[in-house]
């Protein structure tokens, strides 16, 4: 199965979707991260541009997938991008990379850049339906420390974990290393992107699925296959 994270920027993909990527990879099945602003502007360790493209590079060895997709797109600015750019991006790499699965931001997370991503992935991921390809399969939100759990519920909507996918101690470990790939990334316990709580996020969510260890997302379209 051929799997596509649609994020905002580097290390999204890491902090949602690492885990389950290390796994999938080592199973067999493809995993592409497409992340929207692949620019070092306001980030808060402010690598080179050069330094952010081989942190990334390194991660993705890390976890098993394939060299990311960097976007053009402004750091904490997709405000002023126009939503049909978002959305004609995101399409035109579905049309070429055809995933069977595609997990990207819940729309509520704290970060403005993850509802713009994840608006317009939700409309990209359409694309089949106007455009004789096939469809995927399911379209996931996915849980980022530090920005899905910092959103404030003011009304009613939130990350609601009805999905997992189990990672086993293996994958925390690869999601913790690919995240310490990424220079600055990582802060001291208890942010929550720190070890022990990253490491926390696994243990809790899989509990609640009686896995050992899982990373959570919320379905938002499923199609099941018998
Ligand atoms: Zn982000």
């Amino acid at each position: 199965m051929l799997f596509l994270t649609v994020t905002a920027h580097p290390d999204d993909e890491i902090l949602g979707f690492g885990a389950s990527a290390s796994v999938l990879t080592r199973k067999g099945h493809e995993v592409i991260n497409l992340i929207l602003s692949g620019q070092v502007e306001a980030r808060r360790h402010k690598p080179s541009q050069t330094e952010l493209e081989s942190d990334s590079a390194s991660a993705q060895f890390i976890v098993g997938a394939e060299p990311a997709i960097l976007g053009p797109f402004p750091n904490i600015k997709f405000n002023t991008v126009p939503h049909l750019d978002l959305v004609q991006f995101i399409e035109k790499r579905i049309d070429e990379i055809r995933p069977d699965y595609i997990f990207t931001h819940h729309p509520y997370d704290l970060n403005n850049d993850h509802y713009h991503t994840s608006k317009a992935c939700q409309a990209a991921a359409r694309l089949y339906q106007r455009k004789p390809i096939k469809p995927i399969k399911g379209l996931y939100f996915m849980e980022i420390p530090s920005s899905t759990d910092w959103a404030f519920p003011v009304d009613g909507q939130k990350f609601t974990p009805n999905t997992y996918i189990e990672v086993g101690e293996e994958g925390v470990m690869a999601k913790l290393q690919a995240l310490a790939a990424y220079k600055g990334v990582m802060r001291d316990f208890p942010h929550p992107r720190s070890e022990e709580v990253i490491k926390s996020y696994a243990a809790i969510r899989g509990a609640e699925a009686g896995l050992k260890y899982a990373e959570a997302f919320q379905v938002a379209y499923n199609i099941l296959e018998f």
